[in-house]
């Protein structure tokens, strides 16, 4: 579920680590350690605007419960220390972005797949408290397709104790455009229930891609179909904390895949405020900066 809109800098690898990465996240004021809990790239959806990598195979392919964790003790030592930062890719971060913010779980498929995943992260959990990081949040970042399944729940619920933030992708308000875009054999109802669910226990905050397809933005009826889907989470106890719209960034699976223009994420933030009450967040497709309506 690599679509983490925050990171600026995608190196998957940190010297020999396979798991765990070091990423500088201007807008979120710091550095996010990144796990990866899908060394061998498959997930459970296939989005037209996935920007994994997927051309050649990884040499990685299962999660080694032992290496991940030794590297995610290492990598907050590292960062914490102020080692990071006498590493030459990170060497030019400003002082005030010279901070850990989260751990975030994503990676190159979803994560919530991960047979273990409860199991990891309350051992992930573990470390960060051993580092006495409390205040670190840890991000998962999700399609919300497996919430449902009791493990997952059991990790959500470890999120909930330890500064959890989980970041659930939503990006239709119909079927039709949802399997457009994100090409699974999963019914969006079930990735609405899912959201719904997990946001009645706690505050979520929503992932919104939107992108221009073979030139043509997603259709007002789209746009208006999408807060729709937002307004009845709402109104059936579901809290959203924040909706971030945001667009491609970087080459995605399919060339008919392009960012939506700056003035056409505003509109849509615009619009999610307006028809939905919610606070919302756009992040243009440059890497260069954040749109006005941005933190
Ligand atoms: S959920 Fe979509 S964007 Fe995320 S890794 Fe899977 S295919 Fe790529």
């Amino acid at each position: 579920m690599k679509t983490h809109p925050l990171h600026q800098r995608h190196e998957r690898q940190f010297d020999q680590n396979r798991f765990v990465y070091p990423v500088l996240s201007r807008r979120s004021g710091g550095i996010s350690v990144g796990v990866n809990l899908n060394p061998d790239k498959v997930c459970n959806f296939d989005c037209i605007y996935c920007q994994v990598e997927r051309t050649s195979q990884s040499e990685t392919r299962f999660v080694e419960t032992a290496a991940l964790l030794e590297e995610l003790d290492q990598m907050l030592s590292v960062v914490t220390s102020g080692d990071l930062f006498n590493e030459s890719r990170f060497s030019d971060t400003p002082q005030a972005l010279r901070r850990l913010n989260d751990i975030a779980f994503s990676g190159d498929g979803e994560p919530t797949t991960y047979q273990n995943f409860d199991k990891l992260l309350e051992a992930c959990a573990g470390i960060k408290r051993r580092h006495g990081l409390d205040s670190v949040k840890m991000i998962l970042i999700s399609n919300a397709s497996m919430f449902h399944r009791p493990h997952v729940q059991r990790g959500l619920e470890i999120l909930d104790a330890n500064q959890g933030e989980i970041w659930a992708k939503l990006e239709a308000g119909t079927e039709a455009y949802y399997q457009q875009v994100e090409r699974t054999p999963i019914p969006f109802q079930q990735v609405l229930d899912n959201i719904l669910a997990a946001a009645r226990q706690r505050p979520i905050v929503i992932q919104a891609l939107f992108m221009r397809i073979a030139g043509q933005p997603p259709s007002g009826e789209e746009q208006q179909a999408f807060c729709d889907r937002l307004r009845e989470i709402v109104s059936q106890g579901g809290k959203i904390s924040l909706v971030q719209v945001y667009t491609v960034a970087r080459p995605p699976a399919e060339s008919t895949v392009t960012p939506l223009v700056d003035t056409e994420v505003d509109h849509l933030v615009e619009l999610v405020r307006r028809q939905t009450g919610l606070a919302a967040r756009g992040y243009y497709g440059s890497l260069s900066g954040m749109s006005a309506n941005g933190d």
